[in-house]
């Protein structure tokens, strides 16, 4: 299933002024920026609008200022870095409003081919919103306007949706275009036998996901903390492990919906079991393996045994397209994380096309040093999974079609 809107191959820009919302929304601590994967994905499109000889106006949200100047998540630093990997100067027009008088003068100067990086969106209280006045501020400075912020698609704000609107020309951009071609043809056109992973600590959180991808997938895999609902509704004592006691019936469902449509459903068997959550959650921790029918009443299960492990990267092994989403246990624990590390394991040795659904399990893949044998890392955790439920994502919507 290919995309069918218009991207930047479909325009030329020289001397156009081109408003790029990016997804700069990055990890800071005290100025630093600690995982820079989210600039690079984003440098292939800024390239092209550049080599075209566009006035290049980028833009992004970065964390929750909630409407209001925060010198702390100003983007500053990321226009900096972004000079040094596009090697060429990215001006940032600091500007408290986004598009206020500086921003406008800075957008005045520009010259064919040069590229500026305006405030952080979410200064003004209008972006989530998806108000006009700012929509309409960011219209008036740009002929043309390119999204290519995946991980925002899932929402309709006005520098993703209110803008594209506004301007006559409005295309996705190069990492826009491959989030979507990627998780699209997993989903729509997968080459078979599909596994889908999903995990993380929710059930509530990914209802819509497992029933969808029990329509598309051949085999659903579940670990982490939503496993234990499961467990439950399958009539296991879960001790003191996560359950969301109204998702019972839920579940109980799907399993029913994954035998009638002859799906593999895989749940744990077995699980590393502790007394008391670790506090910091890093610190050392005492464990136990157990079996699933046997969590004694006062313990919790914190990740998935080695036999589940085991299983898990077996059925990863014949697969062809693996999509995964969540870990397997509370991976932020070295002792906690080996379930995690086993699934990684199993997707970086395998020749099969391999989709990482963004968030924890982008987190957890890139820091055990396996980004490099995926496939495809997705930047958006939330776009992925909104997609990964069969939805719409207004972002996409919003750019003009083919
Ligand atoms: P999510 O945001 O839903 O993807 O969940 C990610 C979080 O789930 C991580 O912070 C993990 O520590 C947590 N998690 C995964 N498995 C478990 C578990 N068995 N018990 C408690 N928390 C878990």
């Amino acid at each position: 299933m290919g995309l069918n809107k218009k991207s930047v191959d479909d325009i030329n820009v020289a001397g156009k002024r081109v408003l790029c919302r990016c997804d700069f929304n990055v990890p800071l601590i005290d100025g630093q920026i600690t995982d820079e994967n989210r600039l690079v994905a984003a440098l292939p499109t800024i390239k092209k609008l550049v080599a075209d000889g566009g006035k290049v106006i980028l833009c992004s949200h970065l964390g929750k200022p909630k409407g209001e100047p925060k010198p702390e998540l100003s983007l500053a630093p990321v226009a900096k870095r972004l000079s040094e990997l596009l090697g060429q100067d990215v001006k940032f027009a600091a500007d408290n409003n986004v598009v206020g008088e500086n921003a406008r003068k800075a957008v005045e100067e520009m010259k064919d081919g040069e590229v500026i990086l305006l405030e952080n969106t979410r200064y003004r209280a209008e972006e989530t919103k998806n108000g006009e006045a700012f929509s309409k501020d960011l219209a008036s400075i740009c002929d043309v306007f390119v999204n290519d912020a995946f991980g925002t698609a899932h929402r309709a704000h006005c520098s993703n949706v209110g803008v594209a609107g506004l301007v006559d020309t409005a295309v996705v951009g190069y990492l826009m275009q491959k989030e979507i071609d990627f998780l699209g043809k997993a989903v729509e056109e997968p080459e078979r036998p599909f596994v889908a992973i999903l995990g993380g600590a929710k059930v509530a959180d990914k209802l819509n996901v497992i029933n969808n991808l029990l329509e598309k997938c051949d085999t659903l895999i579940i670990g982490g903390g939503m496993a234990y609902t499961f467990a439950k509704a399958q009539g296991y004592e879960i001790g003191k492990s996560l359950c969301d006691d109204s998702k019972l019936d839920y579940c109980k469902e799907m399993m029913e919906k994954a035998k009638e449509k002859g799906k593999k459903l895989l749940l744990p068997v077995d699980s590393v079991v502790i007394s008391e959550f670790p506090n910091p959650i890093d610190a050392a921790v005492e464990t136990e393996v157990v079996d699933i029918d046997k969590i004694p009443a006062d313990k919790e299960a914190c990740d998935i045994g080695p036999k589940t492990a085991e299983m898990f990267a077996n059925e990863v092994k014949s697969a062809k397209t693996v999509v995964w989403n969540g870990p397997m246990g509370v991976f932020e624990n070295p002792t906690l994380a080996k379930g995690t590390l086993s699934v990684a394991q199993a997707l970086a040795d395998t020749d099969a096309t391999t989709i990482i659904g963004g968030g924890d399990s982008a987190a957890a893949v890139n820091q055990m040093g396996f980004g490099d044998k995926m496939s495809h890392i997705s930047t958006g955790g939330g776009a992925s999974l909104e997609f990964l439920e069969g939805k719409d994502l207004p972002g996409v919507a919003a750019a003009n079609d083919k």
